[in-house]
């Protein structure tokens, strides 16, 4: 059993390690985290973030991007998690943020999508949740009915990040009523500006995110925008779900949580208190021993789950795991780290209360952890006859 990174995935490491301290941390406390990062600071990140050849790190090569297997990934992300200079939902610092979708579409939708995506020319959003279903999201009721070459559009999609910049949306919407997640979903690419397209209103989050609701009235989608077969919808939807899961949530919460306790110890070697050292106290030794325990074995778990996704093996219930653990080990973490720096620890100074919002919120979206634990469950007793 080998527990080193492959050396190139340790160079790599190195690189973004360096252009996080160098570049992203001395912003640090300038960037006022709202729904976007500003142009004027994230432009120039791009153009040196491409001279080091750190661009469009999950594409892959044969669209010109660098095709990063599943671990380099999430050390990327781990890694570009320890600013809070990056929103959490449009970290476009190594590239547009393309998803596994499009690159299911054939060589036309291709040239029309993902091409122009990679180019920067075309922004798009994933919808598939909806007022009454989210956690659940098999009972939509979004309905894309038939109407020779086109389809027509109904429902209402809610909580979707980005549908006031997109171009496109994913729209995930039931064609056969009847057998729902089981080949009755499809994904529709709709245009934005199609008559009876309506941001209805945006929802601002606790995490600095205002994600909107749209509503589609009659939209006439042509037949030529799905993507993947019909009834194909809800696997590319969990396709999605599934990578997001080990990156965006397993590895940042990683990386979130190693520097919540780098900023710990440090602080706490140097804050006296009642004439002693906080690093001195037993109560505080046992909150960085804890927070060590739980990165450790969470880097394990984000490692060994991308690991197994390159070696194309079934990622879903590790996906799961990789996730809670990600989201529950992070949060004590930070928490913690909060409590040990006292005042300074809720201040906007420190990132601990942006990651304290975040990882709030992670536990809900994309996957409430009640329903992955849910499901882990039923898989494992499934297995067992
Ligand atoms: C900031 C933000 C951005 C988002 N971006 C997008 C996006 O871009 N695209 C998109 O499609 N969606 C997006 N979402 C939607 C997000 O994924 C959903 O909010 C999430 O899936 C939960 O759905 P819900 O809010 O309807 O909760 P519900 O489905 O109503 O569930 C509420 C709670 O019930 C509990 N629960 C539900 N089912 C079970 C069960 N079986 N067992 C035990 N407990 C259960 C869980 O605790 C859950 O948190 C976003 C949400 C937010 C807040």
């Amino acid at each position: 059993m080998d527990f080193e990174l492959p050396r190139d995935v340790k160079m790599l490491q190195n690189l973004v390690r360096k252009f996080v301290e160098q570049e992203l941390i001395p912003i640090e406390t300038q960037v006022n985290l709202q729904e976007e990062i500003a142009d004027e600071i994230l432009k120039p990140l791009q153009e040196k973030a491409k001279r080091l050849g750190l661009w469009l790190l999950d594409v892959p090569k044969e669209y010109g991007g660098l095709g990063l297997s599943l671990l380099a990934r999430c050390v990327v992300r781990e890694e570009v998690a320890k600013t809070k200079a990056l929103p959490f939902r449009h970290n476009e610092l190594f590239g547009p943020i393309v998803g596994p979708i499009l690159y299911e579409g054939n060589a036309e939708q291709r040239e029309r999508f993902l091409l122009p995506v990679l180019r920067g020319e075309l922004r798009v959003c994933f919808a598939q949740s909806e007022p009454d279903a989210g956690a659940d999201p098999a009972s939509m009721r979004t309905r894309a009915v038939r109407d020779g070459d086109h389809y027509i559009l109904n429902g209402t999609k809610r909580w979707i990040t980005g549908a006031d910049k997109a171009d496109y949306a994913q729209v995930i919407c039931l064609t056969d009523p009847e057998k729902r997640a089981r080949g009755g979903i499809s994904c529709l690419m709709v245009d934005m500006k199609a008559p009876g397209v309506h941001l209805v209103r945006n929802w601002p989050t606790m995490m600095g995110d205002a994600p909107w609701e749209i509503a589609f009235d009659h939209v006439r989608v042509p037949v030529a925008n799905r993507i993947g077969a019909e009834g194909a919808g809800f696997a590319l939807g969990q396709k999605w779900l599934t990578q997001g899961r080990v990156v965006g949530h397993g590895a940042w919460s990683l990386g979130v949580a190693q520097r919540a306790l780098d900023l710990m110890i440090d602080y706490a070697r140097q804050r006296v208190t009642f004439g002693q050292p906080l690093s001195e106290r037993q109560a505080v030794q046992f909150m960085i021993a804890d927070s060590a325990m739980e990165i450790e074995s969470l880097r394990l778990m984000v490692y060994r789950t991308a690991w197994m996704h390159d070696q194309g093996m079934d990622i879903r219930d590790a996906s799961y795991m990789t996730k809670i653990m990600g989201v529950e080990y992070a949060a004590r973490v930070v928490d913690r780290a909060i409590q040990v720096h006292g005042g300074v620890g809720l201040s906007k100074d420190l990132p601990l209360e942006y990651w304290y919002r975040q990882l709030r919120s992670l536990r809900i979206t994309e996957g409430a952890t009640e329903v992955l634990r849910w499901r882990l469950a039923r898989n494992l007793i499934r297995a067992r006859g």
